[in-house]
């Protein structure tokens, strides 16, 4: 059992590290942080496209697409250090609708998508979730009727983030009205500045921005449909399959952050890093996030060895989710009522960002499914256990 990267994976690293040192500016992180590290407004679209340019941003992919052919392992140390460094690294198109794409996608489709999706030139909002279709998605009722040469789209889709800056609607709706829930199902792409959309913001506790998203007599061209019609429930599912895993990246810096800041803050002529209650506490969360990266580089290694996480994927994004909050969590007891600033108040600690992030982590453990729903993922295709 090996646990080391090969030489070629840290030397790819250490490039993307300099690379992001290099060209990231004060504004585009801070866009990055406003946007809750989702890929699709201005200046993050800048610095993505140059690291597309050097196969960064789907290193899997095969080079006719853009890629390197790089393993699994690879793919997963770089999305990780982008998370760590602070650019975008929640990408739609390049982790969901690509591979989606390539796998169930007619040629044609695969021509026209992949290669504008992997040198970051356009980027999909996720479409699944409605006002009733969250944890369930075989509830998905947004219409999309057959006229012929077109689907007509009308429904509401809720929490659909990064709608506002993306340019493309990665979009579930239903195709068969008669046939079994998950059987009627479709999966399509739509061009966001289509006539009949209309989107309107929702503001997490974060600060950062989701969307509903009305679609009012929405014409989508029949070429638009990914795949087979009415599979699409399927796709959903089979994409989560492989996708389903949360780099611990981000937090890990803020972590970093936060052993730095103990060492350093000096209370009563000793540095805070020398109280017991506080070291114990961080030693346990290195234990934690220690933890997490085997669960992560398992994921991988599985991928690598040709065969499909299931519950696998479900455990590492639940452990990876509920250590990003206790990090979080942690910081805002090491810093005291320092935790409430935010970043522009002169008296703010380590920027804000400690509480910035403290009320992003809430919603980790929501979407890509619930906590509870990884938890019987586990029960049921880790443990046998009977459905309820
Ligand atoms: C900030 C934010 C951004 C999001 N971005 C996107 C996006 O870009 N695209 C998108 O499509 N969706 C997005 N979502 C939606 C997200 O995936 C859903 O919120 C999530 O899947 C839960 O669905 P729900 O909100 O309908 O809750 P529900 O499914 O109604 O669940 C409510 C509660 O019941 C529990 N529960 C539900 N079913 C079961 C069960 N069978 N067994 C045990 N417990 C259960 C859940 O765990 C949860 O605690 C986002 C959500 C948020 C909050």
């Amino acid at each position: 059992m090996d646990f080391e990267f090969t030489k070629e994976d840290l030397k790819v690293r250490q490039e993307l590290r300099e690379f992001i040192e290099k060209e990231g500016t004060p504004e585009m992180f801070r866009e990055t942080e406003d946007n809750g590290d989702i890929y699709g407004a201005p200046l993050g679209r800048e610095i993505i496209k140059k690291i597309a340019a050097k196969g960064w941003l789907t290193p899997g992919w095969s080079k006719e697409y853009g890629g390197l052919e790089a393993s699994e392992a690879t793919c997963y140390a770089i999305r990780d250090e982008m998370g760590y460094m602070g650019v975008p690294f929640g990408f739609v198109a390049a982790h969901m609708a690509g591979p989606t794409i390539m796998r169930f996608g007619s040629e044609a489709m695969k021509k026209e998508w992949l290669p504008r999706i992997s040198t970051g030139e356009i980027e999909f909002a996720l479409g699944y979730t409605e006002p009733q279709a969250g944890s369930d998605l075989s509830a998905i009722s947004m219409r999309a009727e057959d006229k012929g040469d077109y689907f007509l789209l009308n429904g509401n889709k809720l929490f659909n983030t990064s709608c506002h800056i993306a340019d493309y609607h990665w979009l579930a709706a239903r195709t068969d009205f008669e046939a079994a829930k998950h059987k009627g199902i479709s999966m399509m792409i739509v061009d966001l500045k289509s006539p009949g959309i209309t989107i309107g913001p929702i503001i997490t506790m974060a600060g950062w921005r989701t969307n509903e998203v009305s679609y009012e007599d929405v014409k989508v061209p029949k070429e638009n449909i990914v795949g087979k019609v009415n599979q699409g429930f399927y796709y959903m599912m089979s994409a989560l399959d492989f996708e389903r895993n949360f780099p611990l990246g981000r937090y890990r810096r803020i972590f970093d952050i936060m052993i730095k800041y103990a060492k350093e803050t000096i209370v009563d002529d000793k540095p805070i890093a020398k109280n017991p209650l506080i070291r114990q506490r961080l030693a346990q969360m290195a234990i934690e996030i220690k933890a997490t990266y085997l669960l992560y580089y398992n994921l991988a290694h599985i991928l690598d060895s040709g065969r499909i996480p299931t519950y696998e994927a479900s455990m590492e994004k639940l452990f990876a989710t509920e250590v990003a909050q206790r990090i979080t969590n942690l910081g805002m007891d090491m810093l005291g009522l320092y935790n409430q600033l935010v970043e522009d108040s002169k008296w703010a600690k380590l920027k804000g960002s400690i509480q910035k992030y403290y009320q992003t982590s809430i919603v980790e453990t929501i979407y890509a499914g619930t906590s509870e729903i990884q938890r019987t993922i586990i029960a049921t295709k880790g443990l046998k256990m009977p459905r309820r």
